[in-house]
């Protein structure tokens, strides 16, 4: 064994949605994902984010050639360089993609080297973590939404999410309409949560959770946008419901203005934007020291090996996007059982590899 790394090495891959989907401030008909595979001693590790297509070549122009031949076990030397060699570029949006896929990459490769699990090897602190459904986009027919919501009950989930504030917060009457229908399907021991993907002003946000307050929700998502955490703050003050945000924590210092700012209730971190394990792991503990409990944003089967390690983690989002995609993309993926995930002590690494069938979704601009 060199123990060197030898390679890495980013692909791109898109996977179209079944049908047009939208929330409070976005829309979109397709998902890009971009792998990164890490080689050593002839094992292979996988990370991937969902991104754009230009944070592959950032892999193959920048990160690469920084880390071939480098040490890949050496994780926090390595998220030291990387941040360092991004630091003119700005170590944020496909930047931090590809950063989080590489660290995520290199925590696989180095726990099935090790022939550990990726949660064994950083210290398990959960048999399983708990899901919540995620999805009720702002344009599904109300058959639709009730039809996955009710898919969710199915798989033993005690939580679900809907998108509101659609055409950003334009059409407040409907959002309620919506959270009740959800409140309809799910009945009154379900967990309701909403996210509103930053489409409200203060005001409009604080109006709004008071009127769902008839409905019981108990988790309001980016009230606000994220880049405003005294804004958000204004609105948790005002709120019964949980307010959540940090799918936008790109760097540290991003965790550390909501958390500051007293922005949000529980933390939420996306190990495929923030830095991948290494960050979240950090982040979750400076949660954790101001009292606070993380949630995984998204990119749930990559989530969930470092949430099983995570003593502050309440819960994971199920995103119905990322099932949908993960699906179609890689082999080895973690069922929902009893509305929970559960790593597999036995099995090394996250335990996915690229499936051959995603061969159908891979896109040229290969980094
Ligand atoms: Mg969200």
């Amino acid at each position: 064994m060199t123990g060197a790394l030898d390679a890495l090495t980013a692909r791109v891959y898109t996977v179209p949605t079944a049908m047009p989907e939208t929330d409070g401030t976005a829309a979109w008909d397709a998902t890009t994902v971009v792998t990164v595979t890490a080689e050593a001693d002839g094992e292979t590790g996988l990370g991937w984010s969902y991104t754009d297509p230009r944070a592959a070549r950032i892999v193959a122009g920048v990160l690469g050639p920084l880390l071939t031949g480098s040490d890949p076990d050496d994780l926090a030397a390595i998220r030291h360089r990387m941040l360092a060699a991004t630091r003119n570029m700005g170590a944020t949006g496909v930047v931090a993609s590809a950063i989080s896929a590489v660290d995520i990459a290199l925590w696989d490769l180095k726990a099935r080297r090790l022939g550990r699990s990726v949660a064994g090897l950083i210290g398990r602190a959960h048999d399983a973590v708990p899901v919540y459904g995620s999805g009720g986009f702002t344009d599904y027919s109300d058959e639709h939404t009730a039809a996955e919501l009710r898919g969710w009950l199915e798989l033993g989930i005690q939580n679900v999410k809907i998108k509101i504030g659609a055409s950003w917060g334009a059409h407040p009457v409907r959002d309620l309409e919506r959270i009740a229908l959800a409140r309809r399907t799910v009945g009154d021991a379900v967990g309701l949560f909403v996210d509103a993907n930053g489409g409200y002003s203060v005001g409009e946000a604080i109006r709004a959770e008071r009127a769902f307050r008839e409905y019981g929700v108990i988790w309001f998502e980016e009230p606000v946008s994220s880049d405003y955490p005294e804004q958000m703050a204004r609105v948790r003050r005002a709120a019964l419901a949980d307010v959540a945000a940090g799918e936008y924590v790109w760097r540290p210092s991003d965790a550390a203005a909501l958390v500051e700012a007293g922005a949000v209730a529980c933390l939420q971190l996306d190990v495929t934007r923030c830095g991948g394990y290494s960050a979240w792991l950090e982040a979750a503990a400076y949660a954790g020291l101001h009292g606070l409990q993380v949630s995984g944003h998204c990119g749930q089967h990559l989530t969930v090996h470092v949430a099983a390690a995570t003593p502050n983690a309440r819960h994971l989002e199920y995103f119905v996007d990322h099932l949908r995609v993960d699906t179609a993309l890689f082999d080895g993926l973690l069922p929902v059982v009893d509305g929970r995930l559960a790593p597999d002590p036995s099995v090394p690494g996250h335990g996915m590899r690229l499936a051959p069938r995603a061969d159908r979704y891979r896109q040229e601009e290969d980094g």
